[in-house]
Formats: C-alpha cells, sequence, structure tokens
C-alpha cells in the first residue's frame, strides 16, 4: 500500500507529553490510559490498512474484526452463556426506557419498579406513562435515595410483566451491595419474570451472574466506553417477545432487529463499538472482574476512609456505598464551591456533584487508578484541617 502521508510522530508525542488530570467526571468518564493511546494511532490508520478506525466501512473486513472482537471479549469476561446475545445500539441507557416496556410488556400489562435513584426514576415515570398498571415495589424518594433495599423491604403486588432495577446509582452514590461489595441480587418471588437491569454506572466493576437477568443495559459512556453506544446483554427468548405478546413495532425498535444484524442492521456507532472492544480487552488484560472487583473496593475504602475522619458527611447509607460514585459534603455549600475550585488546582477535576443533589462527587470508575484516589483523599485531609 502506497502511503501519502506518515504517521505525525511529533504530533503524537506533543500531545502525550501533556500531563492528564485525575477525571471524577460521573459521565463520560476517564478511559484507561492505554484504551486513550490505542485510539491516538488508530485515528490515523488501525491494523496497517492506511484507513483510521473512524473511516472505515461498517461492512468492511476491519470492522468486521472489531464488532467480533469486542462481542468476544465482553462475553468472555463476565462468561455471558451462550443464549444470551450481546447488542451495540444507540440512543444512549436512556433509549431503553423505552425499548425494554415496548419490548417486554404486552398492552395493558404493567412492570415493577425499584426506584433507588435518579435514573431509576426517569425509568419509572416513563414506564408508568406508557403501561399504567405498572408499580413501584419500593420507592426510594423519601429517604432521599440513601440506600438500596432488603428483599424484606420489598412490597409486591400483582406479578409484572418484568422486574427493572439499577445496580449502581450514579447520582445518589449507592449500590445493591453485599458486605464486601460483591453484587447483591434483590430476591424476586417469580423465577419467571425477568429482570431487567440498568447497569449504565457499574457494569464490569465486579463479578456477576448474568443468567440472573432478562436484560442488561449500559451506556458504555462511564465504565466500559464512550457516548455513543450502549451494551445490551439479553435473554434470547426475550429477542422477539413483542410478537408473541401481538404487537407489531418499528423495525429499529425490536431487539430481534439488532440481533439479527448483528448490531448493525443499519449503519451502527462504529468508533465507540471500538473503544469498546479496546477497554473489554484492557479488562481482561489486568486480570478481569476479580481484579477490577478488588482493585475498586480498595480504591474505594481509601476515599471513604477521609469521609469518615469527620468534617466531611457522606450521602449513602454505608451499607449502600458506591465503589464507583462517592457523594459528600463539607460542612455548607460555600466550602463545597472551595473544595471543588481548590482541587482542581490540584489537578483533581470534574468533582462538582449533580445538579439534583449538590455537594462533591468523586466518580472512581475501572479506569480510575488509585493514585487519584489518594491524591483526593490527601487532598481531603488537607482541607479539612485548614477549613476545621
Ligand atoms: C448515565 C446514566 C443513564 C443515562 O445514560 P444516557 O446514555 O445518557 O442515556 C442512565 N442510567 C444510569 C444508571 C446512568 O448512570
Amino acid at each position: 500500500m502506497a502511503a501519502i502521508a506518515s504517521a505525525p510522530a511529533s504530533f503524537l508525542q506533543a500531545m502525550t507529553a501533556v500531563k492528564r488530570a485525575f477525571n471524577f467526571s460521573a459521565g463520560p468518564g476517564v478511559l484507561p490510559d492505554e484504551v486513550v493511546h490505542q485510539c491516538q494511532q488508530d485515528l490515523w490508520s488501525i491494523d496497517s490498512t492506511g484507513i483510521g478506525i473512524m473511516e472505515h466501512s461498517h461492512r468492511a473486513k476491519t470492522f468486521d474484526k472489531v464488532l467480533a472482537d469486542a462481542e468476544a471479549n465482553c462475553r468472555k469476561i463476565a462468561n455471558v452463556p451462550s443464549n444470551y446475545k450481546i447488542l451495540f445500539v444507540t440512543g444512549g441507557a436512556t433509549t431503553q426506557n423505552e425499548m425494554v416496556p415496548k419490548n417486554l410488556l404486552a398492552q395493558g400489562q404493567g412492570a415493577a419498579f425499584l426506584t433507588t435513584g435518579y435514573w431509576a426514576e426517569k425509568t419509572w415515570e416513563e414506564c408508568r406513562a406508557h403501561f399504567p398498571s405498572s408499580y413501584e415495589a419500593w420507592d426510594g424518594r423519601v429517604t432521599k435515595h440513601t440506600y438500596c433495599p432488603a428483599d424484606n423491604e420489598l412490597k409486591w403486588q400483582d406479578k409484572p410483566g418484568y422486574v427493572h432495577y439499577c445496580s449502581n446509582n450514579t447520582i445518589y452514590g449507592t449500590q445493591f451491595r453485599n458486605s464486601d461489595g460483591s453484587f447483591r441480587y434483590p430476591s424476586i418471588p417469580w423465577s419467571d419474570v425477568p429482570v431487567v437491569c440498568d447497569m449504565s454506572s457499574d457494569i464490569y466493576s465486579r463479578p456477576l451472574d448474568i443468567s440472573k437477568f432478562g436484560l442488561i443495559y449500559a451506556g458504555a459512556q462511564k465504565n466500559v466506553g464512550i457516548a455513543g453506544t450502549t451494551l445490551v446483554i439479553i435473554r434470547e427468548d426475550l429477542l422477539d417477545l413483542h410478537k408473541k405478546l401481538g404487537k407489531k413495532l418499528f423495525t429499529m425498535e425490536t431487539y430481534a432487529t439488532h440481533a439479527k444484524g448483528e448490531s448493525r442492521h443499519n449503519t451502527p456507532p462504529a468508533f465507540p463499538i471500538y473503544v469498546s472492544g479496546l477497554v473489554f480487552k484492557w479488562i481482561l488484560s489486568q486480570g478481569g472482574l476479580e481484579t477490577m472487583h478488588k482493585h475498586n473496593m480498595d480504591k474505594a475504602a481509601i476515599v471513604y476512609k477521609a469521609i469518615d475522619a469527620g468534617f466531611y458527611k457522606g450521602h449513602a447509607r454505608p451499607d449502600s456505598r458506591s465503589a464507583m460514585n462517592v457523594l459528600f459534603r463539607c460542612p455548607t455549600p460555600e466550602l463545597d464551591d472551595k473544595f471543588i475550585a481548590e482541587a482542581l488546582k490540584h489537578g483533581m477535576d470534574q468533582l462538582k456533584g449533580h445538579r439534583s443533589t449538590g455537594g462533591v462527587r468523586a466518580s472512581i470508575y475501572n479506569a480510575m487508578p488509585k493514585a487519584g484516589c489518594e491524591a483526593i483523599a490527601q487532598f481531603m485531609a488537607d482541607f479539612a484541617k485548614r477549613n476545621g
């Protein structure tokens, strides 16, 4: 192949000489350095094709391999059973608020919801508006979404078409977890009711048993890539449930379409899928989910210890503390602002809490290095000393 230009090495060198901040953004979030470096190379030319990843046809061999590898590695990470499909769809996690009920509920049927946070509220409200026999088996608003309910706190009513919950509440910083931080699966009274889980902010941060779910979805931009694609892991019998329920949906609304077309019925978000593929490879290279879990528990312990030292007030009840999003407040909102501004000067960015909660939020997803958690914990101690 005759190259018309060579890779701009001096430009790459100059760029990587720039120091990166510790990025505590809740989403889009931090990516592993190795992934960003690989993107820099492949934007120019991937696999010696002389064509960058963003410029390849989604039907070309190069992309066939990108997609196949992404799927295979995604499957390998969590031992996704063979009766589940892995799909990369568009529209963000929010579009799943529409696709899930359209595909899984018959007209007049309802679903049951565990409302544990901001995104779970949105999911419930959307479904209720279109399927009014839906109900909440848990309403966490009354306790300000400070924890995830125990099984005996859930109020089940009629048998629903599915049960929906969110494993990690990005905005309130709570997570369904056991005392060692491992995945806690709420127990559902019906074995034949599919469980649907929004794992946008903690997918692949710890081991999980896919077979407990009918459908899992996650916007890629928090733990497994960038904005533009949403990972859907769906049990095969649910792919065309809408047909069995006697419903007629538009082509792009059905999971069956995306499964049949192997995530490219139409032009898929090729670059975001490619980035997710790199993140999956990175997770495997780190040792997989057991290692991720240990790494994340270590990191979270460093930051929560700084909260428990006094001065700061954490939002989550300790037994529901998220290892992904750590929320806390200083004694006054003015001190929160001061904390955020001073932390920025020390190379720690994106610490402002969501507009609905205020305070400080440190998101410490898989790709946040331990050094970032040590840096913020040290800054917290120092700030408390100076302002306490
Ligand atoms: C960020 C987030 C969403 C929204 O994702 P979009 O891709 O922006 O639609 C939904 N649920 C959870 C748990 C999230 O963290």
